[in-house]
């Protein structure tokens, strides 16, 4: 699996380095608001378990998953379906969702919108990786990891086909492992 990687983006010491950053972030800002953190599924699991060993701060977390709607118009739509909600009300709860990447901005913006709705004290966002080079929706995400190139990234997470979330740091593929499947 390894050698299916052309180039490590972000090795494993500096995805620790980025978190213990974040963790300092979001304990300076959440002591005794009890947050609830929202893992939006299924590639931010890895980023978001981290994170919350970095938290020293009392919370809870839930579990999201979403995905775009399949069809022609999901570029431009940028429909997003609920395949798992959450099992927790958001109602009056300081919310921080938990993203592993954010590319064209569609998902956060679609969960704001969600969160809003269902009445949220508050929200914030956490992005592991941030692409900023492929945005078309302006979303103001309060906490950015690692800004990438405009490249599709693997590890540490999120994958390709399903494979290569296992991989402890963020690669981008070699070349041939697209054109062989
Ligand atoms: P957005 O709605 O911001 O366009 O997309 C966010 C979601 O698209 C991410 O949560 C992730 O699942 C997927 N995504 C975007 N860019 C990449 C990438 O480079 N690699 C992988 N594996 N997934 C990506």
């Amino acid at each position: 699996m390894n050698s299916d990687i052309e180039k490590v983006l972000v090795s494993e010491k500096e995805i620790d380095k980025t978190i213990q950053r974040l963790g300092k972030e979001l304990t300076k800002e959440y002591q005794d608001k009890n947050p609830l953190f929202v893992c939006v599924l299924r590639g931010a699991a890895m980023f978001m378990m981290d994170l919350v060993k970095s938290l020293d701060f009392k919370m809870e977390y839930d579990f999201m998953d979403v995905s775009s709607y399949g069809g022609e118009n999901t570029v431009t739509t940028g429909d997003v379906r609920i395949i798992k909600d959450l099992d927790t009300s958001v109602r009056g709860r300081d919310v921080v969702i938990v993203e592993d990447i954010i590319d064209t901005g569609y998902t956060l913006d679609r969960l704001v919108e969600l969160f809003e709705s269902r009445h949220a004290n508050s929200i914030k966002l956490v992005s592991f990786l941030d692409k900023p080079a492929r945005r078309v929706k302006h979303v103001d995400v309060d906490y950015i990891g690692v800004q990438i190139p405009d490249e599709f990234v693997v590890g540490y997470g999120m994958d390709y086909d399903e494979h290569y979330r296992n991989l402890p740091y963020v690669g981008i593929l070699k070349p041939d492992i697209y054109s062989t499947k």
